[in-house]
């Protein structure tokens, strides 16, 4: 079992980070959390393919979390020859009405699928890659899910749970993964709080989206995702093994900050840290 961290970043570029998407391996399937900028390019990178995956969840829709969906729908359909399986999608709402507007007839890239399943040339490449014409047109299964949704397949389980985020313009979710016996959370962005915790409980991993030093960040802005002691306080409450910091603000990611960081991560919580970097793989032994 495997996470590659396809991105570990902020709404912020960074030459480091930039966007958030995080990819599971779980022996043959691939779990996707998230889809945030350049993640397919950047999943291609990490030797991952689009037509590899086959689940994507959603915890919330800021463009950190979201701008490459596009892409990576048409590029997935585009390098499909028809033998694939059907991509699974879940996420809040409004998951399904993004995806209408993205691939469906009307969708602002219709024009793209209808001209690469119509035109000669694009069906020559398409047989060429190994499909059978005619081409079919793009389908995923999508379904908008909220807190406490259980979606389990063979080999895993995922238990949602609500993030404290940006309520009430939209609802996040929190990800509890169980599988080859291991527990992971992603708390996607959060504030401190009990619905994660719990959710948290007794994890080997808890993913937390950490935005800077605690002391810097005003009080609204640590309401919606943690700071360096809260992210320390979450991960020492849930009783976590593992606490993996990402989604990691420009500032906190700089020499000196993040050293001062994890030492106050370090005074309230005493498990392993890991510093997530972008296009890092943590292999989970198990
Ligand atoms: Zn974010």
């Amino acid at each position: 079992m495997k996470i590659f961290f396809v991105g570990a970043g902020t709404p912020t570029p960074t030459q480091k980070r930039f966007g958030t998407c995080y990819v599971v391996q779980i022996d043959e399937a691939y779990l996707m959390f998230d889809c945030g900028p350049a993640a397919t390019h950047k999943m291609v990178k990490m030797g991952l393919f689009p037509t590899q995956i086959d689940y994507l969840f959603f915890s919330h829709h800021h463009f950190d979390h979201n701008a490459d969906y596009p892409c990576f729908l048409l590029c997935r359909w585009d390098q499909s020859i028809g033998r694939e399986n059907i991509l699974q999608v879940f996420g809040p709402p409004p998951t399904t009405w993004i995806t209408e507007r993205l691939i469906g007839s009307d969708g602002a890239f219709s024009h793209d699928w209808r001209a690469r399943v119509g035109h000669p040339g694009s069906q020559d490449i398409f047989v060429g890659r190994g499909g059978r014409l005619p081409r079919p047109e793009p389908h995923v299964d999508v379904k908008d899910i909220e807190a406490g949704a259980v979606i389990e397949d063979a080999g895993w389980k995922l238990i949602t749970a609500r993030a404290a985020h940006i309520e009430p313009w939209m609802p996040t979710l929190a990800y509890r993964l169980e599988a080859s016996g291991k527990r992971i959370v992603f708390s996607s962005d959060t504030g401190f709080c009990k619905s994660v915790i719990e959710l948290a409980r007794g994890a080997n991993y808890l993913l937390v989206h950490c935005w800077g030093q605690q002391e810097t960040m005003k009080r609204a802005e640590s309401r919606m995702i943690t700071g360096t002691v809260d992210a320390a306080k979450l991960a020492a409450e849930a009783k976590v093994e593992t606490l993996v910091l990402s989604h990691i603000g420009h500032d906190l990611d700089r020499t000196g900050s993040r050293e001062k960081g994890l030492m106050d991560i370090a005074r309230f919580y005493k498990g392993e840290i890991i510093w997530a970097d972008e296009l890092m793989t943590l292999d989970l032994q198990s």
